[in-house]
């Protein structure tokens, strides 16, 4: 399609500006700009322009999303209205306390929610992504235990099957990073486990559902081996819609969790935002929390509190306030029987998806939570197909391609697909997937070209992903 910038015709307007009726103002010459260049498009060109890329960008409302480990499901739209309501969307940060009353009721509700739905006795809704709630966490824990004079505590241990950003945010949050392997159950190897741990163990960060959408079945067992060794225990709860109102993660001994909003709780999210990672903590880490957090006074009113030994702020002002309003109203629109029933859809539409293609596409064999991984491994061997082969062809089926080559964990699985179908989509969605998948599967055997040349039908086939993500060319260079 044509660029915005290649439809400008010298002169064209999209509006009519009516005659001024008050006097000029000039502004001093050196503050004017010597040029400025804007494409000139009639109202209609512009309208057509924007629908023609809106139409070649693929959303949840386009079609099935099954992007694992990132949660693309349907979120209803009336959350989208409750945020967007004037008295939510025209506050600003600024205001006195007592003219937002509402907004900090509705924080303080929120966190009181999700420490409900996690087990936790202090939260904060501050951090604006899941890696963000991460770091915010494992500065928690640092200060823990620098308040206890513990300062030989440098290393997180961090799984083999935990999402990438835990051992990126170690880094960031100053710590070392120490790699625990996985047992032929693809859970926590124990005996590495307790090899590892020791007195300068800080934390382990457990993705629980784990990248390979398994559930880590000696939880217990882990948690007492880090926590008898001085440890904490960190929880990636990103995905929490695999176990939210199930099980709780305070109760399995966690003492640190973040959450993603916009992951679980009904934000559509995508191209880098908009995001919320509360984190949630026990009760001895709660003085650590940033500031400020919102607390009820003994007249009843909403204020701004800060902890009394705060790690600091974390985000400008409060967070991501129209996420928060967004995840108010799904969690209270659910209720705790609606959240838990979402839960077990989440898991009932993963693992029928999983038991319709297992025969042809091999997976874990064992229940998996909100995801599954399948490896394409020996389609490649018998046929040259890849995962990213696969992933393409979908493309033109109208399915957005699942997650590839996540998890990677060389010599174990190296060509895989994760699929997540999420709990939104209904029966009818999730057989013509597996229709998609099991026809693809046979044409590899047939035509391995024409998979390997997916898509066919968009307008770009296959750039070069490395170059659009490292050099993107996001600006205009022609003339017009
Ligand atoms: C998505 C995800 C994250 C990171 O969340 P962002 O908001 O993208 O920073 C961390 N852990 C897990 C398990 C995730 O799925």
């Amino acid at each position: 399609m044509k660029l915005i910038f290649e439809r400008s015709r010298k002169g064209v307007r999209c509006a009519t500006i009516r005659p001024l009726e008050v006097s000029t103002y000039s502004v001093e010459k050196k503050y004017l700009r010597k040029e400025l260049s804007l494409p000139e498009v009639a109202e209609v060109d512009l309208a057509r322009h924007y629908t023609e890329l809106s139409r070649n960008a693929f959303g949840v409302d386009s079609g099935f999303y099954p992007l694992g480990s990132c949660t693309m499901k349907y979120n209803p739209k009336i959350n989208e209205e409750l945020a967007s309501l004037p008295g939510f969307s025209k506050v600003h940060p600024r205001q006195e306390v007592d003219t937002v009353q509402g907004s900090l009721h509705l924080m303080a509700d929120l966190s009181a929610d999700l420490m409900e739905l996690t087990g936790m006795d202090g939260m904060t809704l501050q951090p604006c992504a899941g890696a963000h709630g991460e770091f915010t966490g494992l500065l928690l824990i640092a200060a823990y235990h620098e308040s206890r004079k513990d300062t030989k505590r440098t290393k997180i241990l961090v799984p083999d099957t935990a999402h990438g950003t835990n051992p990126a945010s170690a880094v960031m949050a100053g710590f070392e990073v120490v790699n625990i392997p996985s047992n032929a159950e693809k859970g926590v190897d124990l005996d590495a486990l307790r090899a590892a741990v020791g007195p300068d163990t800080a934390a382990l960060m457990l993705t629980n559902p784990t990248t390979l959408g398994l559930f880590e079945k000696n939880i217990e067992e882990i948690s007492k081996i880090v926590h008898d060794a001085g440890g904490l225990l960190y929880y990636d709860g990103a995905n929490l819609n695999a176990i939210m109102g199930v099980v709780r993660p305070g109760d399995m001994g966690f003492d640190v969790i973040h959450l993603n909003l916009h992951k679980t709780f009904s934000t559509p999210h995508g191209g880098g935002g908009p995001g919320s990672g509360p984190v949630g903590c026990k009760a001895m880490l709660a003085e650590f929390l940033p500031k400020p957090s919102v607390v009820k006074n003994k007249k009843g009113n909403y204020e701004f509190s800060c902890p009394k030994r705060s790690i600091g702020k974390v985000s400008t002002f409060y967070g991501n306030f129209a996420v928060m309003v967004k995840a108010f109203a799904y969690v209270r629109t659910l209720g705790s029987d609606g959240i838990k029933e979402a839960a077990e859809h989440a898991v009932l539409n993963a693992n029928y998806m999983k038991a319709k293609l297992e025969d042809i596409y091999p997976t874990e064999n064992r229940y998996c939570m909100h995801e599954f991984v399948v490896d394409i491994q020996k389609l490649k061997d018998q046929t040259g197909v890849s995962a990213k082969d696969i992933a393409k062809a979908m493309i033109d089926k109208g399915i957005h391609p699942p997650t590839m080559y996540f998890p990677h964990i060389p010599g174990v699985i190296d060509e895989s697909l994760m699929i997540e179908p999420t709990e939104t989509e209904n029966k009818e969605t999730l057989d013509e997937a597996i229709a998609v998948l099991r026809e693809l599967y046979d044409l590899a055997f047939k035509d391995a070209k024409y998979l390997q040349e997916a898509p066919h039908n968009m307008a770009i086939s296959r750039p070069d992903e490395v170059a659009a993500a490292r050099k993107p060319i996001v600006r205009f260079e022609g003339e017009y």
